[in-house]
């Protein structure tokens, strides 16, 4: 007979399997080109949508290449240039504190481990796997808005509570499946688990998740 753990580990290898198979494209959407970039737009990420943040950075980027650059402009000058990803006056006083920080305690350089990152001001834990997952070691999973409200649904977590359903999923979902993991569920919630009627009646999990067609 087997132990509950084990069928909800193997339930969740299924789950996997199945949205690998529906949506083999899944992965970031940010645009960036090294671990600095992707720090900068992941901070402007909160509360406003990637395309939009996309639209920003496509000029962001040209303008400021380095952490200096963001110190050396008049803060007003950095706002209007944040101004269309929403909340510019906290972002804009956000990545000029994170990168002070960053030239005084790490060289310019964005750091490796999670500890380091989640120092910097403005760093959370979900900003901090982020980076950790696309260029260095992933040291969790990150748990947005979709992959909070699909795990839940799915019954792999009781809790809203993000770094429990960290947690959770830590042990339910294969190492090298971490960074995928995150791009899945987003993907699925964009698509079909969406917060509002789901489309559990076009869904490939429905035969495992024990929301389905409870609208
Ligand atoms: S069956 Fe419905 S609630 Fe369950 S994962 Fe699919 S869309 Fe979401």
């Amino acid at each position: 007979m087997k132990s509950p753990e084990f069928q909800e580990v193997q339930r969740m290898a299924e789950v996997l399997r199945r949205l690998r198979a529906e949506y083999p494209n899944a992965r970031i959407r940010l645009r960036f080109r090294n671990p600095f970039e992707l720090l900068v737009a992941t901070i402007l990420s909160a509360q406003c949508t990637d395309e939009r943040v996309n639209q920003v950075t496509e000029v962001l980027f040209q303008k400021y290449r380095t952490p200096e650059d963001y110190l050396k402009v008049p803060l007003e000058e950095l706002e209007r240039d944040i101004y269309p990803t929403g909340y510019y006056k906290a972002k804009a006083r956000a990545l000029r504190a994170c990168c002070q920080a960053l030239l005084e305690r790490f060289g310019g350089q964005v750091p490796h481990t999670l500890e380091e990152l989640t120092s910097l001001p403005g760093v959370g834990r979900k900003t901090a796997n982020v980076v950790l997952g696309e260029f260095f070691e992933p040291q969790g999973i990150v748990v947005d808005t979709h992959v909070a409200r699909i795990v839940q649904r799915l019954g792999f977590a009781e809790t809203s509570n993000r770094e429990h359903i960290e947690r959770r999923l830590m042990e339910l979902v294969p190492r090298e499946e971490w960074v995928r993991f995150t791009h899945l569920m987003i993907a699925h919630g964009r698509a079909i688990c969406r917060a509002r009627r789901p489309r559990c009646s076009e869904c490939v999990l429905a035969d495992l998740c024990p929301s389905a067609h409870r609208g």
